[in-house]
């Protein structure tokens, strides 16, 4: 992975900026290098964005900002947490990592192609494995998020094959204990070397760790438990959403194995700016030009609203 910058600097803050600077850098910044909003170079753009999105992320919050300042961009790699913004716009996804699971192929490397293989990759376990977290950004109007909206998303993912309720073995029969490993899912190696025998413990070929053998694959799945699908997820953006809020649907991620259960889907909402209004906390800007004669002698001109044209003396 290549040297970070620091989270400070991406944002353009001091060390001992407050929550509210670091809010307002960061939204400055997202406008600024959204992927929507800069057509003539996107890739720059989304390189940024990713940057932003990561920094504040981390500095947004409290706990991790403490845990930053005292490790660095270090603390995190661990969980993998941070992939950064999805690709262009509407409709990215990225792993959320902790668990790249080979042997799907196809999603797996989208997300390499785009993030650079973000999500850290551990040998497989054998035991419950709780599925894979999902990101999704979503572009929405401004007016969509004063009013709130219900979204419908189509969400590629893997879920439990439906015909073998996940446990890859063929109806009528179920998955075996490894008789190689006995369910433990490694294998003590014994090898001579010129400093004498030495033991190794490594992942059961038989099973690949998982502790079980299929004997007779289900047709559907192949034997791999998991199938990828295309979900229908509704979402309800709530009223009054703000830049960057992010929408939690659990259970809307991948399909973890062994039994692990299913991660989640964070939707991260990013407000299109709008021609006419800002928003300002709860408050909404708009800005209405009137003549000299006006400002003068006062009188009525039309302001625009969110809820219609309304007369103003
Ligand atoms: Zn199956
Ligand atoms: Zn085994």
């Amino acid at each position: 992975m290549s040297e970070k910058r620091d989270y400070y600097e991406v944002l353009g803050v001091d060390k001992s900026a407050d929550e509210k600077e670091i809010k307002r850098a960061y939204k400055k910044l997202a406008r600024k290098y959204h992927p929507d909003l800069n057509p003539d170079n996107p890739k720059e753009a989304e390189e940024k964005f990713k940057e932003i999105n990561e920094a504040y992320d981390v500095l947004k919050d409290p706990k991790k900002r403490a845990q930053y300042d005292q490790f660095g961009a270090g603390a995190f790699d661990g969980t993998g947490g941070f992939s950064g913004a999805g690709a262009g716009g509407f409709g990215g996804f990225s792993d959320f990592g902790g668990f790249g699971g080979g042997g799907e192929g196809g999603f797996n490397d989208i997300f390499d192609m785009f993030f650079g293989g973000a999500g850290a990759r551990h040998a497989r376990q054998p035991g419950p494995e709780r599925g894979n977290d999902l990101r999704y950004d979503l572009s929405i109007t401004f007016e969509e998020a004063a009013f709130g909206k219900k979204v419908e998303l189509e969400v590629p993912r893997t879920v439990e094959c439906p015909t073998c309720h996940g446990s890859g073995a063929a109806a009528g029969t179920s998955p075996e204990t490894c008789p190689h490993c006995h369910g433990t899912g490694q294998q003590q190696v014994v090898r001579n070397t010129a400093f004498g025998r030495m033991m190794s413990t490594q992942t059961c070929q038989h099973c690949h760790g998982t502790g079980k053998i299929v004997k007779t694959p289900c047709k559907d799945c192949h034997g791999t438990g998991r199938k990828r699908e295309t979900s229908k997820v509704t979402v309800n953006i709530p009223k009054g959403v703000d830049q960057g809020s992010r929408v939690r649907l659990s259970g809307a991620g991948e399909a973890g194995r062994n039994g692990g259960g299913y991660g989640d889907l964070y939707v991260y909402i990013f407000v299109k700016p709008h021609k006419l209004y800002t928003r300002q906390g709860n408050d909404v800007i708009v800005e209405v030009p009137i003549t000299f004669v006006q400002a003068a002698l006062g009188g009525s001109v039309q302001v625009p609203t969110l809820d219609g044209p309304v007369d103003l003396k």
